[in-house]
């Protein structure tokens, strides 16, 4: 007979506006974290900060809380914190009022992602209330205030902190707004990796009217540019689509007519799918741009200033953790979700050197936006998704 943890009631919309008015802009703890805390230790979590700091880093707070100290261990991981409002006067609701307006949660975070984390509030305590807290098995959350920043401080530093204890994570769901369209229709199953390189690229200063007497640095570039993007990267492969490369930024600086410039900086980010490694892709690319270089004769030089990988690409295999959670969204939604691997990184990247991980969430189509929410009916069908994946993933 489950105890007194049946009167622990968690309301997936209550919860989330109590975290939509906690006003926390990255790297900002703003209450969340407490509020969580609270919420989650009478359901019989064991509830432990872990604050990281490092220099040239802001200071981060996290939370890691885990019920049950054996057997299978499912971990939801997700992130507190969230993206600045941006143009305030553009929004037609409060960001942080968390108003509730015509079938609609508003505020920042609604979607990305505090609504998840109070889904998974709300699905854990039904377990627990139907279980009981000696279900032969643990379940954590693993909530961190550092993913939309610099994620230094966050998710990287406590997957350490679990490694170096010996707790190990059997499955984890990340809570991001996998759903495009319509809820229940997309599950990320990997996501390309994401690189950005600086390059800095010299050629000749000189008079404009004097051409034979410099090498224009622009032209330089142009030339390199064209080698970069002419021809595709690659072709895709099973489950990603093609290797992207976008320059993002061309500097000169030159405020003269008179003078062609003898050197640019340059960026380009590129989003690489499961056919390459950053180290890989970084080769053939600067081949590419030594081959295209070379051909344009002269003394021209490239140099690569900075390189920043801020992952590699990571894919989790259709398998049981893909399959259970598929089925848990079809027995709520009546839908099979997508796999997917599109869109941006997040930190399930770090996750996936530990174990299998999949992303499944709310519509995200209103995230880092402003007006920012998330359907009320939504955040109910979520909170009985995960209750699904945790009955199915502790199914006796
Ligand atoms: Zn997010």
């Amino acid at each position: 007979m489950p105890d007194a943890l049946s009167s622990n009631v968690i309301d997936v919309i209550e919860l989330t506006r109590a975290l939509v008015r906690c006003e926390s802009v990255t790297p900002r703890e703003a209450g969340a974290l407490d509020l969580l805390e609270v919420t989650l230790a009478p359901l019989g979590f064991k509830c432990e900060r872990m604050d990281f700091t490092q220099a040239g880093t802001d200071d981060v707070a996290n939370l890691y809380a885990r019920v049950g100290t054996g057997g299978r261990h499912f971990c939801f991981a997700g992130h507190s914190d969230v993206v600045p409002v941006g143009d305030l006067s553009s929004w037609t609701i409060g960001p942080f009022a968390a108003e509730l307006s015509g079938g609609y949660l508003f505020g920042r975070g609604a979607a990305d992602m505090k609504g998840a984390i109070a889904a998974f509030t709300e699905a854990a305590a039904r377990f627990l209330a139907k279980r009981g807290r000696d279900f032969d098995g643990s379940i954590s959350l693993l909530i961190t205030g550092d993913e939309e920043g610099p994620a230094v401080n966050g998710t990287v530093k406590m997957l350490q902190r679990l490694a170096e204890r010996g707790e190990k994570i059997d499955a984890c769901v990340v809570g991001e707004p996998t759903s495009s369209r319509r809820f229940g229709d997309m599950i990320k199953i990997g996501r390309r990796g994401s690189m950005t390189v600086d390059m800095v690229v010299r050629g000749i200063q000189g008079h404009v009217a004097y051409p034979e007497r410099l090498d224009n640095a622009i032209h330089r570039l142009s030339a390199l540019i064209e080698a970069l993007v002419r021809e595709p990267i690659d072709k895709g492969s099973t489950h990603f689509q093609p290797t992207s490369l976008q320059f993002t930024t061309v500097d000169v600086g030159n405020s003269a007519t008179n003078i062609a410039p003898g050197v640019v900086k340059a960026r380009f980010n590129t989003r690489f799918n499961d056919l390459w490694t950053s180290q890989k892709l970084l080769a053939h690319l600067k081949e590419r741009i030594e081959q295209a270089n070379a051909k344009l004769g002269g003394n021209g030089t490239v140099e690569y200033a900075k390189v920043e990988v801020s992952g590699e690409s990571f894919y989790t295999q259709p398998g049981p953790l893909v399959e259970l959670v598929a089925g848990a969204i079809e027995s709520v939604t009546g839908g099979k979700p997508e796999l997917s691997t599109t869109g941006g990184t997040s930190d399930a990247r770090f996750i996936a050197r530990y174990c299998p991980v999949l992303e499944f969430g709310l519509v995200g189509e209103s995230m880092h936006k402003v007006d920012e929410k998330t359907g009320v009916a939504d955040l109910k069908s979520l909170a009985q998704v995960y209750e699904a994946v945790l009955d199915r993933f502790f199914a006796a």
